[in-house]
């Protein structure tokens, strides 16, 4: 190892060949730094994509979880609806095919759809 530079001068001193390492120094920086900013545009893309695809699936289930919730409102207002003349009492055929119907409704009806269904 020499105390000289390509340029015949002590390297310590050498003004050009500082510069010039410098200059290698910084160029190596920015090949790195444009590395990192390839690979991050890649992840955004990524990101956004998968983004997009929970949007899609949020719409989706928002979707059905408007289907579902009207299906649970008529169902309470059929089960809590007041004792009125126009109110559609639901009526219920339990035991068998040979007992009266009768009107059921509040947590009696819940329990008498849970038990014909076999739910637990
Ligand atoms: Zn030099």
């Amino acid at each position: 190892m020499t105390n000289q530079c390509q340029h015949g001068q002590l390297a310590r001193v050498c003004v050009t060949c500082e510069q010039a390492a410098e200059i290698a120094q910084l160029r190596e920086y920015l090949d790195a730094a444009q590395r990192r900013a390839s690979a991050l545009g890649e992840e955004a893309i990524n990101l956004r994509a998968q983004r997009d695809a929970a949007r899609a699936d949020w719409m989706a289930l928002r979707g059905q979880v408007a289907g579902l919730r009207k299906d649970a409102e008529r169902y309470r207002w059929l089960r809590d609806g007041d004792e009125v003349s126009d109110y559609p009492y639901p009526v219920m055929r339990q035991g068998g095919k040979y007992d009266f119907d009768r009107t059921i409704w509040f947590e009696e009806l819940d329990a008498a759809i849970d038990a014909a269904r076999g739910a637990t």
